[in-house]
Parts: structure tokens; C-alpha cells; sequence
């Protein structure tokens, strides 16, 4: 990438694309909105991963997928995961699309391969040409081939800390359902507290006590998510988590304006 141009990796959360309860339904309003809040923030080039939500992990959940291969009957559940991730994806790059913004779906499938659900190899150069070229491409957490496990799911987690760490970037911004990283799931505890700003010292003491995410989520809830993002922070790259649902969140953590939520860095 051109060193001048500044990256920002941006994770849309499942929870927030689609209806978590509802299977294979899209939250069009809520990806609309965010869309144009992308459009107005005019940042230098900008890499997209979103989660699954109500698309990916029903059917993920329903034929073993993170568990790997083991049966034949399996494989359905293989195509029907990649199936509807696709449709997930498509609703997403038509929006953007119409909203005149230049973007390109790219399956982790076709670049990444895991080892024992731990990414092995990610074909990056392709997608740093569509981002010297100013296209924004538009990835997923998904099911993927793996070495070991013949496939597996890999979360939008796993794939942003990994872009990150090998493409120059200059933050992560995090949209999600809640207004950020919380002492304890703010859904199911009243006494959950915000955290405002956590180093990665705090954030690693911190991890062991967080409570899982409340939803169906094939890859590990909130304190997987925390730990995925460690090599972001140990790269002294920033991230900001961000309640996606609040108009204008999204915007002004894109602009790395003043905003509610939560700040992560190395110290
Ligand atoms: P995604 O947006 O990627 O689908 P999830 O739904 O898996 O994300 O995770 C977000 C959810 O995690 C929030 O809605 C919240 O209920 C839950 N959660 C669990 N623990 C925490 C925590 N400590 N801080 C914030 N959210 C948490």
C-alpha cells in the first residue's frame, strides 16, 4: 500500500447486520444507515469485515462446521454456510454499491487457508492492489478450508487481526450491539460497566473474567473476540469499539472524532 494512504479496518458485528434471533434475516435499515455513515466519514481507504449474525451461525451451529470434517453429510452444511454468507454479503455490497461507494466481495475461502481454525496462509496482494486502486474490499467470518480439520469456521475476528497485522493499518474500528467492551455482558448483567479505555497490559488481566456473549456464537463470544485482537494491540495499531445501533457512533469513530465507547491500545 501507498505509506501516505491511511487504513482503517472496520469489523461490522453480526448482531448488528442482521436480526440475531431470525434466521437468515438482514437488518437493512441498520446496514443502510451505517453504509451512508461510512460514505459521509470520506476516510483514505477502508477494509470491511462482517460477522454472520443470523445468517452464518444457525447453520454453521446445526452441522458441526467449526468442529471440522466428519461426515459426508456434512458437506451440505458446508455449502449451505458458504450459501448464505454469500447472500448476507451480496445484500451488503448492494448497498454499498448504491450508494456509489466501489466495493468488491471477497469469500475468506478463496485467499485463506486455516490450520487447526488458526489461519495458515491469507493471499493478501490482491487485496492490497484493490485498495491502492481506492476499491474497499468486503469480507466475512465464514467456513474456510483447513489443513488439519478439512473445514472449519473462521470468525471476522480472526480475519481483521490478521489484515491488520500484515497490511499497513492505522486503527480498527469495531461496530457492534452494546456500547462497547463492558466489565461483564451489559445484555445480561445490570451491573456491567462501560469501559471507556483499556490498555493491553489491563485488557490481557482483564480477558479471564469476561462473561460469554448471550447469543448463539459458534466462535467463542466476546472474551474469543477480546483475544484475537492481542497481535492488533502488540502492533501498536489502536482500536475503538463503537454501539453501531446509535446513529453517527460509526461516523465519528470512522473520523477518530470524540465518541462514546471503547478505546483499546498498546499502553
Ligand atoms: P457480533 O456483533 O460480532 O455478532 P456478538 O453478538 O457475538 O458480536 O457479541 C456482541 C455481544 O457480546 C453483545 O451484544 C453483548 O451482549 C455480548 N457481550 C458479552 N460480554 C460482553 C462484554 N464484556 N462487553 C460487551 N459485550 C459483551
Amino acid at each position: 500500500m501507498d505509506s501516505k494512504v491511511e487504513l482503517t479496518v472496520l469489523k461490522l458485528g453480526g448482531s448488528v447486520i442482521t436480526v440475531k434471533e431470525k434466521p437468515l434475516t438482514a437488518n437493512e435499515i441498520a446496514i443502510n444507515r451505517l453504509i451512508k455513515e461510512i460514505y459521509r466519514a470520506n476516510v483514505d481507504s477502508v477494509f470491511v469485515v462482517h460477522g454472520g449474525g443470523s445468517f452464518g451461525h444457525f447453520i454453521a451451529k446445526k452441522y458441526k462446521i467449526l468442529e471440522g470434517y466428519k461426515t459426508p453429510s456434512q458437506l451440505e452444511g458446508f455449502a449451505k454456510t458458504r450459501q448464505a454468507m454469500m447472500a448476507l454479503n451480496k445484500i451488503i455490497i448492494d448497498a454499498f454499491i448504491d450508494k456509489g461507494i466501489p466495493v468488491v466481495g471477497i469469500p475468506p475461502s478463496a485467499c485463506i487457508l486455516t490450520e487447526n481454525g488458526r489461519i495458515l496462509r491469507f493471499e493478501t496482494r490482491s487485496i492490497e492492489k484493490m485498495l491502492d486502486l481506492g476499491i474497499t474490499p468486503v469480507m466475512y467470518g465464514d467456513a474456510v478450508l483447513d489443513e488439519k480439520l478439512g473445514f472449519t469456521i473462521l470468525s471476522g475476528d480472526q480475519i481483521i487481526s490478521k489484515l491488520a497485522t500484515s497490511v499497513k493499518t492505522s486503527r480498527i474500528v469495531i461496530g457492534l450491539d452494546v456500547d462497547g467492551l463492558y466489565t461483564a455482558d451489559p445484555k445480561t448483567d445490570s451491573e456491567a460497566k462501560l469501559i471507556g479505555e483499556i490498555s493491553l497490559r489491563k485488557l490481557r488481566r482483564f480477558l479471564n473474567n469476561i462473561a460469554g456473549s448471550s447469543n448463539v456464537d459458534v466462535t467463542g463470544g466476546m472474551s474469543g473476540k477480546m483475544s484475537e485482537i492481542i497481535p492488533v494491540l502488540e502492533n501498536n495499531i489502536p482500536i475503538i469499539m463503537v454501539n453501531a445501533n446509535v446513529p453517527d457512533r460509526l461516523f465519528k469513530a470512522m473520523r477518530n472524532e470524540e465518541v462514546k465507547g471503547t478505546k483499546l491500545f498498546l499502553d
